[in-house]
């Protein structure tokens, strides 16, 4: 339809239009007369024949021609995106090098949320009961005598009727249909609820942390202590102290695995459960959340990274639990660190923030060291339980069996716990069977044809699987290189492989596996997690899914099986990640009045990580970590860009990737590393190469990335991917 203008000439008033699609930023569009429109509202506009909502980001760029200007369509009735927010948005796409569009878009993640709520119907008395008065009709007319409206699901299970039932009250106008408020998300969590009795020192720190939240405006606060010494109470205390002044917080934790417990501990302190926000809710439910959330009368939202994008409408405290966490680094779409951005969203919309965290990252702890984050210590575990004795064992003087990977010391150990009755754990953070299938005939490795990995041979499935792209296959009968039958034989252990053995050492054990993949979500992690603590398991085989946040009073030995495992790779943060790794696996052990015991068992005992672990002397590994980093003016002293290439067409990304090296700016400061095939060559059926920037803290990093990158035009069929402050290396 064409625009007809009655004020034809006048200037158009034009805003504009963000919308949550990954183009280069906003769009100017035309309003309407019939609409006023300020920053921040929700809108409907047309793009490309559809219509598509989208935020009003501000003043339109005017670099749009008049007659090819479009209208905004309409506004979406809904609180609009605070100025904090959008602020936020562009912050995140400015550091990350995203489009700003495709960080909105993790903020209208649930496009279904912003359609006005169907509206319920409810229905109450409304005139005399007809003549045939069955049972059914009865309890349907007892229970609306009661009270309020009620739905016709309502009705139909609390009188357990059937639909013709509350038809036919209808229709003889006993019954009439009402319609019914939205009905509240989200029960108000009460800051009195259960106020725990703090310990002195989680007195002293809640009193700082409170002195801090009351003293207004940013502050990052960093709660450390040892696992078990009562952190989350106390930042418990400071959820309190928001709730009473009506706020809202947000919540980070890295693993939604462990939220079953976080949430029942949540609702044993406040009365009733917070918003949840990760992949694992329900779309409904997310819908829910997002609305609640925007309206401000969800108060405690508790969720994964993507929680961090959520419109809240009042938003007072934000905690980051776990910080150290590499799950907080998002590494496809928009690659971002959840924690970082947490941190930014604070200072941006002027609210204090609080780290939690056993084992810092390194990040962290030179921020606390340069007086950017204050820092509140925990010093002991609470209550009487002590910190668990950590041994290594050097398995090049007492190496297991052939074929076995539990040594002797390590079996001794576990005996004696098992005959006391108490629980054991074993740790290796390796899914499936066995990492490596190899023929005996010819020496050939069975390999994921999509990527450059092996494939795992998982017994439970039955399947041979890629870690990687989910590929998966039926073991073969004969190597597919030489056809030798029967040769193909398992290498190495994975959790699988690891309870054949136990179960061959203590047939009378009780033996669980507790693995990503042997579990179905996060209520078969839940149900697992109870058992443990209700005895019923005496010995427990997992990865990283249980070092995490469990609580599990009776359990005094853990073993980890590999504990050179993380150290292997050798990049950047092998180190500083096992040292965090190990410690929270032991922290498993010994959390109520037993003592417990870490055994760790090692190839290379003198390792520094190790020796460090061992001694319980985390401020010297620190020191020594923090004084090599300095050194080689790596993270956090310098910074780090990765770009990775990756196409079909090994060739193409090749030479891409070579192009951009030549293009390299010259700057003082920064450095071009590469490029070079990634470790992960191949992945989901793409080659892959990388450049690794560094550059000095002073380098305006992003800055020279844009001025480097925006001019260059690659082959479509290559992707170029920019991960800034990047995790991982593969
Ligand atoms: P962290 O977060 O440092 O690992 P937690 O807050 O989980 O430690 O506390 C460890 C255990 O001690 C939990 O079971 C918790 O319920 C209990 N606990 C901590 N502080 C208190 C307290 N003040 N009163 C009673 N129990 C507490
Ligand atoms: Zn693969």
């Amino acid at each position: 339809m064409p625009l007809i203008d009655a004020n034809a000439g006048a200037p158009l008033e034009r805003v504009a239009v963000l919308l949550p699609l990954p183009l280069a930023g906003p769009y100017d569009y035309a309003v309407p007369d019939d609409l006023d429109l300020k920053p921040g509202e929700l809108v409907i506009v047309p793009l490309g024949g559809h219509e598509r909502p989208g935020i009003v980001w501000g003043k339109a760029s005017g670099e749009v021609a008049e007659e090819k200007l479009k209208r905004v369509a309409a506004r979406i009735d809904c609180p609009p995106f605070s100025a904090e927010l959008r602020r936020f948005v562009d912050w995140v796409a400015a550091y990350n090098l995203a489009p700003p569009g495709a960080v909105l878009r993790m903020c209208l993640s649930v496009s279904a949320a912003l359609e006005p709520p169907r509206p319920r119907t409810g229905y109450r008395l409304a005139g005399p009961p007809p003549a045939r008065l069955s049972q059914a009709r009865q309890r349907v007319l007892e229970l609306l005598a009661e009270g309020p409206a009620r739905t016709q699901r309502d009705l139909m299970e609390t009188a357990g009727v059937g639909a013709g039932v509350i038809r036919a009250l209808l229709e003889a106008g006993t019954l009439a249909g009402v319609p019914l408020p939205e009905a509240p998300a989200f029960g108000l969590p009460d800051p009195a609820h259960a106020r725990p009795v703090l310990s002195p020192s989680q007195a002293a720190a809640a009193a700082e942390i409170g002195a801090r939240l009351r003293a207004g405006g940013f502050s990052c606060t960093l709660i450390e202590g040892v696992t078990g010494a009562g952190k989350t109470e106390v930042y418990f205390e400071a959820i309190a102290a928001m709730l009473a002044l009506g706020r809202q917080v947000l919540v980070l934790l890295p693993e939604i695995a462990l939220s079953a417990q976080w949430l029942e501990r949540f609702e044993r302190r406040f009365g009733v459960r917070p918003a949840e926000w990760h992949s694992d809710v329900r779309q409904s439910d997310r819908r829910r959340a997002w609305r609640a959330v925007m309206q401000g009368s969800a108060r405690v939202v508790v969720g994964a990274r993507s929680a961090l994008f959520l419109p809240f409408r009042d938003l007072g405290l934000v905690i980051v639990d776990e910080e150290h966490d590499a799950s907080f680094k998002q590494e496809d779409g928009v690659c971002y660190h959840a924690r970082d951005m947490a941190v930014v969203r604070a200072s941006l919309a002027g609210i204090p923030i609080l780290l939690a965290s056993a084992t810092p990252s390194l990040e962290t702890r030179a921020n606390v060291d340069a007086g950017r984050y204050g820092r509140v210590l925990l010093g002991e575990r609470h209550g009487a339980a002590p910190m668990p004795a950590i041994e290594v064992t050097d398995l090049r003087r007492t190496p297991p069996m052939a074929g076995r990977w539990i040594a002797p010391p390590a079996e001794a150990l576990l005996r004696a716990t098992l005959a006391a009755g108490e629980q054991a754990m074993l740790f290796l953070n390796r899914r499936g069977y066995a990492p490596l299938t190899l023929c005996g005939a010819c020496g050939h490795r069975l390999q994921c044809p999509n990527c450059t990995a092996w494939l795992v041979e998982h017994r439970f499935s039955g399947r041979l699987q890629c870690h990687h792209c989910g590929y998966a296959a039926a073991p073969p009968a004969s190597c597919p290189a030489c056809g030798a039958e029967g040769r193909l034989k398992p290498c190495g252990p994975g959790v699988e492989r690891l309870e054949e053995e136990a179960r061959a050492l203590f047939p009378a054990a009780r033996i669980a596996v507790m693995a990503s993949d042997t579990l179905a979500g996060p209520r078969a992690v839940a149900e697992m997690v109870a058992a443990m603590q209700a005895g019923e398991i005496d010995l427990l085989i997992g990865t990283q899914v249980m070092a995490k946040g469990h609580h599990f009073p009776m359990l005094t030995l853990v073993v980890v099986v590999d504990a050179d495992l993380g150290l292997a790779g050798g990049d950047l943060r092998a180190g500083e990640r096992t040292y965090q790794l190990l410690t929270q696996v032991g922290g498993r052990a010994g959390r109520a009045e037993r003592p417990g015991r870490v055994l760790l068992q090692s190839y290379m005992p003198e390792h520094p990580v190790l020796q460090a672990l061992a001694a319980g002397d985390t401020e010297r590994f620190l020191g020594a970590e923090m004084a090599g980093r300095r050194e080689a003016g790596m993270p956090p002293f310098g910074r780090l860009a990765a770009l990775i290439l990756s196409g079909h067409d090994g060739q193409a990304v090749a030479e891409a990737a070579r192009l951009l090296a030549r293009r390299a700016p010259q700057v003082a400061g920064m450095s071009v590393l590469g490029p070079a095939p990634a470790p992960l060559a191949l992945l989901r059926g793409r080659h892959r190469y990388r450049l690794l920037v560094k550059a000095a803290r002073q380098v305006n990093l992003q800055g020279e990335l844009g001025r480097w990158l925006a001019p260059i035009r690659l082959p479509s069929s290559v992707r170029l991917q920019i991960d800034i402050d990047p995790q991982s290396f593969m």
